[in-house]
């Protein structure tokens, strides 16, 4: 579980612009691969679209063989900034995807120790959002996703926000954690740094402004 399949896929706003072009894309399932380019090139655009919280204006995205065409449990999205329910405790936040689920109590339990031991946060369970730092809340929202067992887990410049240790911290324990769990991600950056260290595949989008084209696809590299 967890491939994608990006087929022709093209974005047009209703003044005729494009912000994603003709892209062709396939992600194999437990791939990290990660999408940069400058902004405004179409990254979010494109993630927005797997995510099924956009429409598709030209081509189809297929995960696995079922054609996206709005949100679903099999794809969970992560934030630059967090998103976490301000109401709710740690425990509670990550509670959340499995209790909408239906999923019985002891089951919604065992996910959520689960998760929160996996992102490190078993001693901030009962904490508030505002009361944990930026670093922590990110992986709050990490084990939020997670705690739906998504196939795909989809993150838009995730760390973007964190000082540089914290970002450091971040991406080692993402990296363990999606080797761990042998989940699909697609992480898109602006930096290239970023990119190269966490994916085994970076994807680089066209600049609009400098190739004519928003959002084409100029190269793509194995590493
Ligand atoms: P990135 O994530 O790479 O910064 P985006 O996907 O956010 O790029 O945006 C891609 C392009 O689409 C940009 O040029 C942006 O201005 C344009 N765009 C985004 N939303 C709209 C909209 N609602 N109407 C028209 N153009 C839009
Ligand atoms: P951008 O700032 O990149 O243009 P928006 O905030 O306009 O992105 O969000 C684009 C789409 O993504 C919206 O249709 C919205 O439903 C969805 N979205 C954004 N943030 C969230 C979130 N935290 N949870 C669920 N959906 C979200």
């Amino acid at each position: 579980a967890g491939m994608i399949d990006v087929q022709g896929v093209g974005k047009q706003y209703g003044n005729g612009t494009y912000a994603v072009k003709d892209v062709n894309l396939h992600i194999d399932s437990g791939e990290f691969l990660a999408i940069v380019g400058p902004s405004g090139c179409g990254k979010s655009t494109l993630l927005r679209m797997i995510a099924g919280f956009e429409s598709i204006t030209e081509g189809q995205i297929l995960v696995e063989t079922r054609p996206v065409s709005g949100p679903g449990p099999d794809r969970g999205v992560v934030f630059q900034d967090y998103g976490l329910f301000p109401w709710l405790t740690v425990e509670e936040n990550i509670a959340y995807g499995p209790k909408e689920a239906g999923y019985p109590r002891s089951q919604v339990k065992e996910l959520v120790d689960k998760y929160i031991d996996l992102v490190g946060l078993k001693l901030f369970a009962k904490k508030f959002p505002h009361e944990l730092s930026g670093g922590m809340q990110q992986r709050v929202a990490i084990a939020r996703v997670l705690a739906n067992t998504p196939s795909v887990m989809l993150m838009d410049e995730p760390f973007g926000a964190l000082d540089a240790l914290t970002r450091e911290q971040l991406q080692n324990q993402l990296s363990y954690i999606q080797k761990d769990l042998g989940i699909t991600v697609v992480f898109v950056t602006h930096s290239i740094e970023e990119a190269v260290y966490l994916a085994d595949r970076v994807v680089v989008m066209g600049d609009g402004a400098a190739s004519g084209v928003a959002g084409n696809i100029k190269k793509i590299e194995t590493i």
